[in-house]
Order: C-alpha cells, then structure tokens, then sequence
C-alpha cells in the first residue's frame, strides 16, 4: 500500500483541512528557495569530494587505533581534509570532545593567558558557555574568569547587525583584548545569524586595528549552509559540533576546530596536555562514521534547510513572526518562531518529538539541562541522542516563548513534524 503524506496525516491525526491547505501553499511558495539550496549542495559536495581524493582516503583510513593512538593515519588524515574543506592550515577532528562546547572552548581556553580579555562581539554566546566564562550562575568551577582572564561584551545593533564602530572604539581602547568571539549562529537569541559577508567586514576592521588579534567563530549551525565558510574570510579559528551539521546525521559523537596553526595547536594541547596535543589519542573504531558523516553533511544540511524554510512559511501564514523568514537568506539552519506562550511552545515541542523515528511515544517536558539557566524544553527523538541535525526542536522557557526548530536528515519526515507541530497549537 503506498502512503500518502495528506491522507496518512488526516486519518491518524485527524489534521485540520486549514492545515493542509497551508502547507500546500506554502511549499508552493518556497519553490524557488530549493533552487538555490541545490547549488550550494553541490558545491559543497564538490569541495568534499576533492578532499577526500586529494588525501587519498581508503579503507585504511577507518580502522581503529589503540592506546597512545600514535601515526593514527585516519585521525591525521580527517584533520588535514577538515582543514582542507575549511580552507585552513590545520583542523583538530576528535571523538574525544564532549560535545560543541567544549570544542569551542578548547579553542577559546587553549590561546588566552590571564590578564587577556575575550571580547564576545555578536552578543552574549551561547547558554552553555556562561558559565565556562564566568558569566553563569556557577563559580569556582576552574571558568575563564577564574584564571584571571577577562570578558567584555558588544551587543548586535538592532538590526542584529555587527556593531562595528563599537568594536573599533573598544579594540581601540583595551589593548588586553587577544580574541574577539563571534557566534554565526543565533543561538537562543531571537536575532539573524551572521552572514559570511557581514563576518568578513567586521573580520577586516579588527585585522586594520591589531593584525594579532584572534578572531575565533563559533560555527555550530553554519557549516555548509553557504558555499564558503567564516575561515574562507578570514576568521583565525572556528569550531563546531559533530553531532550537528558536518556529523551529516551519522557521526555518532565529537567536535572540531580549524583555524591557523599555532592557534590549533594551542587548543589541541588544552584538549589533552600541554606538549602532547592533538600526536596523542586513538580513534575508538569511529573514524568511518566520522568521514561518512562529513562526506554526507552537505546533502543532510541542505534537508535540514529546507525544513527551516517551510516550518517559517507556515509560521507566517499562520501569523507568527518568525527568523528569518522564509525569504531571507540563511546563515545556519535553525528557525526560530515566536510563539508566544509556554503552551505553545510545550506543545509545539511534544509534535515534533512525537513525528520521531525513536521514541516517539515520549512525551517531551521542560527540565533543568546542564549548562542552561533556564528550564528548557527538547524535542530529539533522534538515533544519536541530543542530536539536532536530526529533526528537533528546542526552548528555554522563557518570555517570548520562542522554538527553535531545527534539522531533519529527510525532509519528507521533516513535514510531518512540521505539519503536527502547527496543527496542535492552532487553537490554543
Ligand atoms: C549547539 C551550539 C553550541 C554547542 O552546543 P553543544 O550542545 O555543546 O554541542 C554552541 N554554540 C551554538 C551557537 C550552538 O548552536
């Protein structure tokens, strides 16, 4: 019996025809927006191609290592290809991060000493740094600020544009400043994600003013929603999570950065020890997960995408405000929708878990993550847990009441979701 996505949702779910009618409609009016996800789909797999072939992959490549992990010929060869992808001199890909966090602040903590600041200038990162700076509600957990190392903040324009002048006059001002952060994605922050071009301009005033600078960008969300990325423009290092966009869905774990050398480096040695760095390390038998997962990732992020897409289509034709919206060109792949009631976005989430390939008999609730201020509320009914390049969605509890929808490795599924999620609220 073939399935049919209208008839399949109306009969088990009973979705209303208002619905239906509107996701016609919309997807109807994203038709062209899939036209130029194609392109960078191809580039970016293009790009990934060549890399792979240049370094020559092979079977050996995904075997695993032990102990020491010395001349780990596929951990060395995914660095050189992840720094290749990225356009830089070298990448540190690893398993052993925890998670995008904790890559970011490798990069972060490896290449500040006491009495340097850290300048954050898109805004307050994201939630689970806070308190790795300083600026959470722990302290005395070994933070930033408890070395002695500093912390200022520019806040976007109300355009959510950089503030460039702003950065100029501090740069100007606070000589202590040895990196500026930039976060491409926005986080749980109702705002655009930054634009390549946008990073490129505030990259080159910061390099006019001090060439020695770091400029490091968390690029969790962003790699390979452009066809280039922060590093193709200047940024010194990026970092990011392998469960979102470059894990393609199937990277089971992990995080890397990129950037310059010495800069690599010095993170690499704040991941393991000072003078051993990224020699040390052995793979855990993931190393084909992990070249399948990036090889895939173009193909998976551009699924995602279009989920971004429909689900802020439908969201303003419903009458919700939305970020972007759905002819906005992107930066990262997370849809943000005010929906402006905890009821809402409760609900909102539970569809979405509930449209899962895994445990989609659980109903999601709002609690006290590690790492969050607020209680938050996750819909992930993925096959690698917290994974959010798969179909998911999340919100602080807090007021506006926003979701932040993201991923979906198949489109197809995506809708379902999508559709469930906005049939439930629509008359609350
Ligand atoms: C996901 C994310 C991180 C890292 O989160 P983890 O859950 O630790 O992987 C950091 N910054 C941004 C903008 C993110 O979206």
């Amino acid at each position: 019996m073939p399935y049919n996505l209208k008839k399949y949702l109306k009969e088990k779910y009973k979705v209303k025809d208002e619905i239906i009618t509107i996701y016609e409609k919309a997807m109807d009016e994203i038709k062209d927006k899939f036209v130029e996800i194609e392109e960078v789909k191809e580039s970016n797999t293009i790009k990934i191609l060549d890399a792979f072939q240049n370094e020559r992959v092979s079977e050996a490549h995904f075997q695993n290592t032990s102990g020491y992990g010395y001349g780990d010929l596929g951990r060395d060869g995914l660095d050189r290809i992840y720094a290749n992808v990225f356009n830089t001199e070298s990448a540190l890909v690893r398993p052993h991060f925890v998670n995008g966090t904790h890559a970011i602040f490798s990069a972060i903590f490896g290449n500040l000493r006491p009495g340097d600041t850290l300048l954050a200038a898109s805004g307050r990162p994201y939630d689970t740094l806070h308190n790795a700076i300083g600026i959470g509600k722990k302290t005395g957990i070994g933070s930033l600020k408890d070395y002695g190392i500093y912390y200022k903040e520019i806040l976007l324009k109300e355009d959510f544009s950089i503030d460039i002048e702003k950065i100029e006059e501090t740069l100007k001002e606070d000589k202590t400043i040895k990196m500026v952060h930039l976060q491409r994605s926005r986080g749980y922050s109702f705002r655009e994600s930054l634009s390549i071009s946008s990073m490129e301009k505030a990259i080159n005033k910061i390099k006019a003013i001090d060439d020695n600078i770091i400029v490091f960008v968390d690029n969790c969300y962003g790699e390979f929603v452009n066809e280039i990325e922060p590093t193709d423009v200047g940024a010194d290092l990026i970092a990011g999570s392998l469960i979102k966009n470059p894990g393609g869905g199937i990277t089971t774990s992990g995080g890397y950065i990129a950037g310059k050398n010495p800069y690599v480096e010095q993170a690499a040695f704040r991941l393991t020890v000072p003078g051993i760095g990224s020699e040390c390390g052995s793979n855990f038998g993931v190393m084909r997960n992990m070249y399948q997962g990036l090889f895939l990732a173009p193909l998976i992020t551009m699924e995602a995408l279009k989920g971004s897409i429909l689900c802020a289509k439908m969201g303003e034709l419903l009458g919700y405000e939305t970020l972007p919206n759905s002819s906005t060109s992107r930066s990262d792949i997370v849809q943000a929708i005010k929906l402006r009631s905890p009821e809402k976005v409760i609900e909102f989430c539970k569809w979405i878990q509930y449209s899962s390939p895994v445990d989609s008999y659980v109903t999601c609730e709002p609690w006290d993550m590690p790492g969050y201020d607020d209680q938050v509320i996750m819909a992930s009914g993925s096959f690698i847990q917290g994974s959010s390049i798969e179909l998911s969605c999340d919100a602080p509890i807090r007021d506006p009441y926003i979701a932040y929808y993201q991923g979906g490795l198949i489109f197809n599924q995506a809708k379902v979701g999508i559709i469930l999620a906005y049939n439930s609220i629509l008359n609350l």
